[in-house]
């Protein structure tokens, strides 16, 4: 047996971490202001706890793009790398700088400053676009600046530069088959996309900023203006803030920040936010929902320390609740692992779960605060409810608490009060509560109509996916049977006596008793009054039963089972 070390050959990795690291070119521009926003945080973290003796100020992230020069720029005022470190960070491909501060810094809360980078392989992903890539870096601490450059191959060139102010440029030089991003727009894309919510502010060109006229300029003066520069990203999104610092206005004006195209506004909000077992945050929306349930072009995005990864979060958000709109962020999702490996993984379950948890507490709470609006809003979201309760067990157990029922009228009650109300007065003949339900008011009109008329109570039930969810109910609960308004279990419905109430007074009823008794002959009929007095208001004439066979008897010709002889004279 022998053991070894296996070798790396860094000429054949390289081309590879170029071509297959990511599937996505455009994710370079994200990695390289990552680096830039984690070299920012780095330095804040240290002029905090007072190892760098400088001064922090209001760093900013530059994007330029040189035309003529076909090279895009990172500029970062933020820690800087002497000689030495960049041929520990850049040099080392797969060694962290990121995950060794974090370590290095975890008795002074490192892992707290928001640190992006992780596995070490970020700075790489610039080939995927660039020949030639520069670094120009000059570190916080007194020592001289370094430039490195490399075309792509494993040979690199590492040497004093003369760059005085702390920080970094990253220079890329974009090659022929990548000059896409060399435009402006292209930039702007990205970086809206990638780093709208990042921490440090990212300017990417001036824009100009008209100012208020002075109190004495003329009619015809034109309004004076100024450039600025143009800041892409908002670096304290609403999410990172605790939900006592929000306002209503505050997550509407989110929710627009998001959805710039959205021009409804959302239902309600659900701030999400722990600590422990994992670090989660978010703001979870719910939009109004439309019927077919189609698929939604806004969804949730995901973010990790406020970078957007994507708006693909199968797996990590419970499917019912895609639905919604809103942001996710966590650092500890696991990002740049396959999809089957996360929907695996202990963390993300867990945060399923919680996710689906705070959803139900939450909609326990609108539902108990004001359950007017909750009934209000109840169209728009019964599909989202309807659909977790049918996927998720946990939900579907909470939310027996707040699942309406509406009714044809437009009452809405619960589970519980359906019962409650219906359990002496909706029955079938094996004493199981019978619900009816129509799901279409106009085609099912006569029907519902004539239900109402014998006094029952007709749901109104017309989600897509109702069908499943009643199924479930009627599994869950054995004495409960949902009936179609216009199917035949309506006929199996007992009615019950005391439904039925009495039109008339005191006096119009004892007339009415006189008439009775008067009128019809007590030798044929049996005339039971009592029961007018009682609740039930009502009165019977019965034909004793053997009146009735005889009459039978009569008409069919006689014989049968009686001689007519043996019976009482008529
Ligand atoms: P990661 O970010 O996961 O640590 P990268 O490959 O993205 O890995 O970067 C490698 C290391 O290079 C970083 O951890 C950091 O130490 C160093 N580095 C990269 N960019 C910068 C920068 N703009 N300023 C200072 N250091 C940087
Ligand atoms: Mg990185």
């Amino acid at each position: 047996m022998s053991t070894g070390t296996i070798n790396v050959a860094v000429e054949n990795i390289f081309p590879l971490i170029k071509k297959f690291l990511y599937s996505d070119h455009e994710i370079f521009l994200r990695e390289l202001v990552s680096n830039a926003t984690d070299a920012t945080l780095k330095l804040k973290h240290l002029t905090n706890i007072g190892e760098a003796k400088v001064e922090y100020g209001n760093p900013k992230i530059e994007i330029k793009i040189d035309k003529e020069a076909k090279t895009l720029h990172i500029i970062d005022q933020g820690i800087g790398m002497t000689l030495e470190e960049v041929d520990k960070y850049i040099n080392q491909i797969a060694f962290s700088g990121a995950e060794e501060f974090i370590e290095k810094y975890k008795d002074t809360k490192g892992e707290d400053a928001g640190i992006i980078g992780h596995f070490g392989l970020g700075f790489y992903s610039a080939f995927m676009v660039a020949d030639k890539v520069e670094i120009i870096t000059k570190s916080f601490k007194d020592e001289p600046a370094a430039h490195w450059s490399c075309d792509g191959s494993p040979n690199y060139t590492l040497e004093e530069a003369s760059k005085t102010e702390r920080g970094t440029e990253i220079i890329l030089h974009i090659s022929e088959d990548e000059k896409d991003f060399l435009e402006d727009s292209k930039i702007t894309e990205l970086l809206v996309k990638y780093n709208k919510f990042m921490p440090i502010p990212i300017k990417f060109g001036t824009k100009t900023e008209t100012l208020p006229k002075p109190e004495d300029a003329k009619e015809e003066d034109p309004a004076p203006t100024q450039e600025v520069d143009n800041i892409i990203n908002n670096p304290t999104p609403a999410w990172t803030k605790a939900p006592t610092e929000l306002k209503d206005e505050d997550y509407s004006s989110f929710y627009r920040e998001m959805y710039p195209m959205q021009f409804e506004e959302p239902l309600f909000n659900i701030h999400l936010n722990v600590d422990y077992p994992f670090n989660l945050t978010g703001i979870l929306y719910f939009p109004k929902m439309s019927q077919d349930m189609q698929i939604q072009k806004d969804k949730i995005q995901l973010y990790q320390n406020q970078v957007f990864v994507t708006d693909n979060v199968e797996g990590i958000v419970p499917e019912f609740l895609q639905m919604l709109r809103g942001v996710i962020d966590s650092p500890d999702i696991p990002l740049n692992v396959s999809r089957s490996y996360l929907q695996a993984d202990g963390a993300v379950k867990k945060i399923s779960s919680y996710i689906t948890r705070k959803v139900g507490d939450k909609l326990k709470s609108l539902f108990n605060g004001n359950r007017e609006d909750f009934e209000a809003k109840w169209n728009d979201i019964k599909i989202v409810i309807e659909y977790g309760m049918l996927t998720e067990e946990k939900f579907f157990d909470k939310a027996q608490d707040f699942m309406l029922y509406p009714t044809v009228d437009g009452k809405y009650y619960t589970f519980a009060e359906l019962k409650e109300k219906l359990a002496t007065t909706q029955t079938d003949k094996d004493g199981k509560l019978v619900l009816l339900y129509a799901s279409n008011t106009e085609d099912q009109h006569s029907y519902i109509q004539s239900a109402k008329d014998k006094g029952y109570e007709v749901l109104l039930l017309d989600s897509p996916i109702i069908a499943h969810l009643m199924q479930k109910m009627e599994s869950t609960n054995n004495d409960v049977n949902f009936a179609r308004v216009d199917g035949d279990h309506i006929d199996n419905l007992i009615k019950k006596d005391e439904e039925a109430i009495s039109k008339l007074n005191d006096e119009e009823k004892e007339t009415l008793k006189t008439f009775l008794t008067e009128t019809i002959p007590s030798d044929k009929f049996t005339v039971q009054l009592e029961a007018m007095d009682s609740s039930a208001n009502a009165f019977t004439i019965t034909e004793p039963e053997f009146m009735r066979r005889m009459k039978e008897m009569q008409q069919s010709g006689g014989g049968g089972m009686f001689g007519l002889g043996g019976m009482p004279d008529m």
